[in-house]
């Protein structure tokens, strides 16, 4: 039947297609799992929260806080003009969200499936909760201080060469590239994971692709010579300012301002580039976006994109229509014609559907999952495209992650052996 066909594609993709609507589900371990051959990202390290079994005492936390939340609804309110006009764009939203739901409810088959996401494949020992216990390297510190420079990575190739003089016809011959780690293109050109080593831990390096480690300020050494070498998809998940203290121990941020700074033509592509900007849920952060900060980059907006977050059983991480904590956030989607193209030229662009919906169990903190194949079919220039992530935290194959801990869920510890 067409659903059992959608649920063994999902399998081997990590992408459910609802039929006839805007909505997907994603398994961001399936999907990231495409990036590696010796390796798998390890889900119950992916899949670090909303898995009900894992932490009863958290549970019955959150639910409280949200029955403090909900007095408070109804203590205050009046909505001042910003928050009438956020309250505006969410009632526009609501339904869109509630209609993607209602499929992932009606797909019985992929519930069940979803379940077992966290335990997916893994024997019963890697499964456990340890990972959560350890302590993370602070790039962001170790980049910041003037050692920085001295700073190597190791990278360990295992080249599979055909052997010439005939005998066994693969000869493997290793190589250790010994690089800066911090403002410096590190890359692995090959067709293989690359295992890495950096003050005594391991990274994992997918194969065909790169990552520069740096601040904001050395940003335009990305900046290709000639723009036929530029990007053709840019995805951006700026450091917002917001009032979590959570969010405050996990990265630092930056003023709006900074971010208007970004050269975000100078990196695109002669052929153009479909620019994706992550964006909270703040009013005044949304205005910031579309009355300046796309002005000032060259992006013309073209559509928005939902990320719905549901916990393992289906069911969406907050309620939907709690003021200052929605279950989902938005990703916004505009082309840039690069300096050489004219304006003229934005027809060129493809059409796109408006009002996608994603829906995924969120990883860590922040962590968005990945979207770029869904993205693929709308960036302009010739396949394969060439894309860049800016303030990644992560690798993709293929693609060039920036950022000032572009290795964070590199470490080893975050995958498994296949
Ligand atoms: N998209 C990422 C993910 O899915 O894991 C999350 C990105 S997070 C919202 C923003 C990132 O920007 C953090 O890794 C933070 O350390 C980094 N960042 C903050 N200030 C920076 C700066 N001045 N230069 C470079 N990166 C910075």
């Amino acid at each position: 039947s067409e659903r059992s066909d959608q649920l063994s594609m999902f399998r081997k993709s990590g992408i459910y297609r609802f039929e006839n609507s805007n909505a997907v589900f994603i398994d961001a371990v399936r999907v990231l799992n495409r990036s590696y051959s010796r390796f798998r990202v390890s889900p119950s390290a992916y899949y670090s929260r909303f898995f009900e079994s894992k932490n009863l005492n958290e549970k019955s936390r959150a639910s409280t806080n949200s029955r403090k939340r909900k007095r408070k609804e109804k203590k205050t309110h009046t909505l001042n003009e910003r928050e009438q006009v956020a309250d505006k764009r969410h009632q526009e939203a609501r339904p869109l969200l509630l209609k993607a739901h209602e499929f992932l409810l009606g797909a019985t088959d992929l519930l069940a499936t979803m379940r077992n996401l966290r335990s997916d494949g893994c024997s019963l020992g890697e499964c456990t909760d340890s990972f959560s216990q350890r302590v993370e390297q602070s790039f962001v510190e170790l980049g910041s201080i003037w050692q920085a420079p001295l700073y190597e990575i190791t990278l360990n190739f295992h080249h599979h060469k055909p052997n010439e003089g005939g005998g066994s016809p693969l000869a493997q011959h290793s190589e250790e590239r010994v690089i800066p780690i911090f403002n410096n293109l590190v890359v692995n050109e090959t067709t293989d994971d690359v295992v890495a080593e950096f003050l005594n831990r391991q990274y994992v390096i997918p194969r065909d692709c790169s990552f520069y480690m740096s601040d904001l300020g050395q940003i335009h050494n990305l900046i290709p010579a000639d723009s036929d070498h530029g990007f053709n998809l840019i995805v951006v998940d700026p450091p917002w300012e917001n009032s979590s203290v959570h969010q405050k121990l996990k990265y630092p941020t930056l003023p709006n301002r900074y971010f208007l700074s970004l050269p975000i033509k100078k990196l695109t592509h002669t052929e153009g580039a479909l620019v994706a900007l992550w964006v909270t849920n703040r009013e005044k952060l949304r205005g910031f976006v579309e009355k300046e900060l796309f002005v000032k980059w060259g992006v013309k907006y073209v559509a928005t994109f939902y990320w719905l977050k549901v916990k393992a059983d289906g069911s969406l991480i907050s309620e939907l229509d709690i003021f200052h904590h929605r279950p989902y956030e938005c990703l916004l989607l505009g082309y840039c014609h690069g300096e050489v193209m004219d304006c003229k030229h934005f027809s060129r662009f493809k059409s796109m559907q408006d009002n996608q919906v994603v829906i995924s169990i969120p990883g860590d903190y922040s962590r968005k999952p990945p979207l770029g194949e869904l993205l693929l079919e709308y960036v302009p220039g010739l396949k394969p495209a060439r894309c860049i992530e800016l303030f990644a935290r992560e690798m993709i194959a293929g693609w060039t992650s920036w950022g000032n801990e572009p290795l964070h869920f590199q470490e080893a510890t975050h995958f498994l052996t296949r």
